[in-house]
């Protein structure tokens, strides 16, 4: 047998047909310059949009003193941030990563040593639920436990028990006093923006005080600022003892990070786990900034104000082409519209209107623009979504 020749880029991503050379605020600009109206956002991440000027400064300015230092030495830019996150949330302490999987391999090893250290190492269940995503490393394929993702990478890690979305009975016989955390999306991002009621959360919240087991949320794709809060579970007024944050964190600059408080770090001491690039100056540099902008309660209500614009655009829409479309779903600008056939003729039916949107699963089409989009940008990609949706019932 012969082997096919291959792409020099490992071809694992059904790419379109697209470059872009440079991107202004909520646009991505092609080399013959045609602007495409980016709703994608790099997937969550680009929050505060393209080639944002306060974004630039810190990054530029960063780069002219000091690129990359090793965690053995003191990294003032890292405590800044690690600050501003502990002022700002739930937490006593972080450990910066470059991406959301180191994020998830980290609160993993936490919650396992956690138990360990609290001299019950057998302890070491973690629930999750189906149409999570929490990354594509061996640890967090089997944290979600989605064939898709998993099939032909056995044997997965053991230590994951997956339960049914929503089915309360399920997750009541599951969570026990041997359970060692329950992992979870507020807002479920590949899995099709299914949002976790508030009531859910708190029920959570409240089954893991009960049974001693760590509550790890997965905010890389709804927190800093994506839901109108600066994450997402304050919208439940509960807070978790562990948490993921990457993708907006950096504003496009690769950065994840695990906030946790004190208990339930309280294993994680020297030389339990390291990073050479977690934490690096140039992406705290560009974190810290990206945390000013967002943390401002006047950002955020502005968040808020344009989510309200932009959801009540999409009702309308939805309304116009109810054979295409089935709901508006989501919270603040983590936005998704129910469709009624697949995501993907949406998606190129888009890219014809100059529009980059992300699918995602249960039939929807994500909108995830930048935090700071405009109003006009707003009303200009509903009328490009109209067209596309037209084009596809023609
Ligand atoms: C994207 C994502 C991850 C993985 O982050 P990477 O930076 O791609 O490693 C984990 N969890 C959620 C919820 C995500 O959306």
């Amino acid at each position: 047998m012969t082997t096919p020749a291959i792409p020099h880029v490992l071809p694992t991503y059904n790419r379109a047909n697209l470059a872009f050379e440079r991107g202004e605020g909520a646009w991505a600009i092609t080399a013959d310059g045609t602007r495409y109206l980016d709703l994608g956002a790099g997937i969550a991440v680009n929050a505060l949009g393209h080639a944002h000027p306060a974004l630039v400064r810190a990054l530029t300015e960063q780069a002219g003193r000091i690129w990359h230092v090793s965690n053995l030495y003191q990294i003032p830019e890292q405590e800044r941030l690690a600050d501003l996150l502990v002022e700002h949330t739930f937490a006593d302490t972080v450990f910066f990563t470059n991406s959301g999987t180191e994020a998830a391999e980290l609160a993993i090893k936490m919650v396992r040593k956690y138990w360990d250290h609290a001299g019950d190492p057998d302890r070491t269940e973690i629930l999750t639920f189906e149409g999570a995503f929490h990354g594509r490393s061996t640890g967090a394929i089997a944290a979600a436990g989605s064939e898709k993702m998993t099939k032909g990478f056995g044997p997965l890690m053991p230590g994951f028990r997956t339960l049914p979305f929503g089915d309360h009975d399920a997750l009541r016989a599951a969570a026990t006093d041997r359970t060692a955390a329950i992992m979870v999306e507020p807002v479920q991002g590949e899995g099709g923006i299914r949002v976790l009621p508030d009531i859910c959360l708190k029920g959570l919240r409240e089954i893991c005080d009960a049974t001693g087991a760590l509550l790890v949320l997965d905010e890389v794709q709804c927190g800093m600022g994506r839901t109108g809060r600066l994450f997402a579970h304050e919208h439940a007024g509960i807070a978790p003892d562990i948490m993921m944050v990457a993708k907006g964190i950096g504003g496009g600059f690769p950065l994840g990070a695990v906030l946790a408080t004190a208990r339930a770090a309280s294993g994680m001491t020297a030389g339990t786990h390291g990073s050479t690039y977690g934490g690096n100056p140039l992406a705290c540099a560009v974190g810290a900034r990206v945390m000013e902008i967002v943390a401002d309660p006047a950002f955020l209500a502005e968040v808020n104000r344009k989510a309200a614009l932009f959801r009540q655009k999409l009702e309308g829409l939805v309304a116009a082409h109810p054979d295409i479309f089935e709901a508006v779903r989501g919270q603040g600008l983590m936005l998704g519209l129910k469709c009624r056939m697949a995501p993907a003729d949406l998606v190129r039916a888009a890219y014809d209107q100059h529009l980059l949107t992300v699918p995602a699963a249960d039939n929807t089409l994500r909108l995830l623009p930048p935090l700071n989009i405009e109003d006009a940008e707003i009303a200009e990609a509903v009328e490009r979504l109209d067209r596309a949706a037209a084009s596809l019932a023609a």
